[in-house]
């Protein structure tokens, strides 16, 4: 798979500081959400697109910030809303370093 993003070569392996471990958005609307996103250009965390708001999609809409990473226990991979590309380190190491042992 060739990866034609700029925005994942830049920021999938940023450390970037979650803002909260929960969808401030959804809990300040009392609503509930499915899963997580982290921006990893500020770390806003907003819910995905199986969620009934969709934060993350609008901070991206609102920002402009391209990429997502999973904020869920276990999930590392990040997408590229600009370019609809996703990238999985448990795929191709070449972001996060090649020793995954
Ligand atoms: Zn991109
Ligand atoms: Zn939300
Ligand atoms: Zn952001």
């Amino acid at each position: 798979m060739t990866v034609d993003c700029i925005h994942l070569e830049r920021l999938a392996a940023a450390g970037v500081d979650a803002w909260s471990s929960v969808c401030d958005s959804c809990v300040a609307m009392g609503a509930t959400w499915v899963h997580l996103r982290r921006c990893q250009t500020c770390g806003h965390v907003g819910c995905c697109d199986e969620s009934p708001n969709r934060h993350a999609t609008g901070h991206f809409h609102a920002t402009e910030h391209p990429v997502v990473r999973s904020h869920e226990p276990g999930e590392s991979w990040a997408w590229c809303y600009v370019d609809r590309t996703e990238y999985d380190p448990a795929y191709d190491g070449a972001i996060e370093g090649a020793d995954l042992s």
